[in-house]
């Protein structure tokens, strides 16, 4: 499948600076007629909150490139679904929920102050985490969380024990002991959002100690200060991952071997338009709280922009591709022979077919730019073993490929083969009809998990994933008049006998390529044909 002779060595990643805007939403806790806990003195929980998330919001907003939302105002009524709902429009990178904490009743004694006979607890204290154990971005605000509880206790704040004892209404689930962080799918916030997750308890406010601390403006700003730290960190490991540090070589043994049913996770995936119908987007890839690979995703709008597939009997570099053709984005086809060149699979060039002449097929093709009206721009049509003739199939361009990594029943047709792990490159169509193009720079993904992930990955509304070539071969390069990307194929590795086995290692390859698929951009007079 991946023959060639020809090594070029070079090393190019170009990227103009694009400020990718970072969300935040805070979630003061609570709301006036339901205030949530009452202090060792008698202070309702929302002033605790509303004052935390005001200074929060005061230090994030005064960051570059950071929005923050608040869900409420400190006088305003709202519900758990109204949250959801307002924190979902305002579509963020993070949400945090910002809670003070209490305790069990039977914990509580009671004492009077200022002549008020009033309950307490002097027996817990210290902050808590929570976030989603599950779902896709459970990964996500597990590494938020963990950043956050590192700045805390950097800022000589304890975490409490308390959530975990083994009493009604407590013994909830560690995920990370030395943190202070619980698993919060018992909350409805936790459970429902489609979004990375954080809730805090500042601290305990039925402790007279830890009330008095948290009631001194000195110490809000102070703890508001270490958790808008922990938020920029997390902005900056994000961005650091997705502009600067390309991934590194899949170890032997890792947490990608030793896990083969999970799925990795990226943050919210942020589209940049490149231009008109042509948008880019990075996204670093994490597993068990490492950066393990990126994934470089293109996605064009069918009115705007037409599709080519091409195949030369002379194999060149994706960027020599890219300078022949023209064309602002350009990624390697499918598989293909030696000796002499060909595609293994039946494509369609410009009307001509090329391949194979009698070719069965249990996955897919790629259709593009219809001969007649009223047919889709951009069709990826699944094949159940039926002999395929790409000549009848009303298109001019098409690449037949497998496997299916996404079909149209959301189902993963890659084998698991966890083992067999390679940079990727795969061509999608989305629910709206828009082309989706992708490679990945890290060589962490076996076909089976690439398909996991881009059926998990929140936001991309694929409606189905074809599989185009892996390792070396993948490759994706960008040129338009404020973008330049060159995505190279660099590893593939496979597991034999208990070890991993580099088939291509962790140098720069130019991989000479006889195919490729070309996006261009539609004349503006151009006509549904
Ligand atoms: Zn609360």
């Amino acid at each position: 499948m991946r023959f060639a002779a020809l090594f070029v060595f070079i090393c190019l990643h170009s990227l103009s600076a694009f400020a990718v805007e970072f969300t935040v939403v805070l979630d003061p806790g609570h709301s006036p007629n339901k205030p949530g806990a009452i202090s060792a003195r008698g202070v309702p929980e929302t002033k605790f909150n509303d004052r935390l998330a005001k200074e929060i919001a005061r230090l994030l907003g005064s960051l570059d490139d950071v929005r923050v939302v608040l869900t409420r105002g400190p006088k305003e009524e709202c519900g758990l679904r109204e949250r959801l709902k307002r924190i979902h429009q305002a579509d963020p990178d993070l949400v945090i929920s910002v809670h003070h904490d209490s305790v069990q009743p039977h914990f509580l004694s009671g004492w009077e102050y200022q002549g008020k006979k009033l309950r307490y607890s002097d027996r817990f204290s210290g902050f808590s985490l929570f976030v989603p154990e599950k779902g896709y971005y459970a990964e996500i605000s597990l590494m938020a969380a963990r950043l956050l509880a590192d700045h805390l206790i950097a800022g000589r704040q304890s975490f409490s024990t308390y959530h975990a004892m083994k009493i009604p209404g407590e013994s909830r689930k560690w995920l990370d002991s030395k943190r202070g962080i619980f698993s919060g799918d018992f909350l409805y916030l936790s459970r429902n959002l489609k979004v990375p997750f954080v809730l805090l308890e500042a601290g305990v406010i039925v402790n007279r100690q830890e009330e008095k601390r948290l009631s001194d403006p000195a110490e809000v700003q102070r703890l508001a200060g270490l958790v808008s730290g922990a938020v920029a960190a997390l902005r900056q490991r994000f961005e650091n991952h997705r502009r600067k540090q390309p991934p590194q070589a899949p170890k032997p043994g890792d947490a990608g071997i030793n896990h083969p049913k999970d799925i990795p996770a990226s943050p919210v995936i942020r589209w940049e338009s490149t231009q008109a119908g042509l948008e880019f987007a990075l996204a670093p890839v994490y597993f068990h709280g490492r950066y393990v690979d990126r994934m470089v995703l293109v996605r064009a709008d069918p009115e705007r922009f037409r599709v080519g597939v091409h195949f030369s009997k002379e194999a060149r570099s994706i960027s020599d591709w890219q300078k022949r053709l023209g064309a602002p984005v350009v990624i390697n086809s499918s598989f293909y022979q030696n000796d002499p060149l060909a595609p293994t699979t039946p494509i369609l060039s410009g009307g001509k077919p090329l391949g194979p002449e009698k070719y069965r097929s249990s996955h897919g093709a790629f259709l593009a730019e219809p001969i007649k009206k009223g047919k889709k721009r951009f069709v990826l049509r699944d094949y159940n073993r039926e002999l395929v003739k790409l000549e009848g199939s009303g298109y001019r361009e098409a690449v037949v490929s497998y496997p299916m990594l996404l079909d149209g029943g959301g189902k993963v047709r890659a084998k698991p083969n966890p083992k067999w792990r390679a940079d990727r490159s795969f061509i999608a169509v989305d629910r709206q009809g828009r082309i989706i193009l992708g490679t990945t720079e890290g060589g962490f993904f076996s076909l089976h998990r690439l398909g996991r992930f881009l059926k998990a990955i929140a936001g991309l509304g694929l409606e189905r994933a074809l599989n185009l070539d892996g390792g070396p071969p993948a490759c994706l390069c960008v040129r338009t008049k404020n973008l330049e990307y060159l995505a190279l194929g660099r590893y593939e590795s496979n597991d034999s006998a208990g070890r991993e086995i580099f088939f291509w290692g962790p140098v720069e390859v130019v991989w000479p390529l006889p195919g490729v698929i070309a996006l261009y951009p539609r004349e503006p007079d151009e006509k549904e044909p």
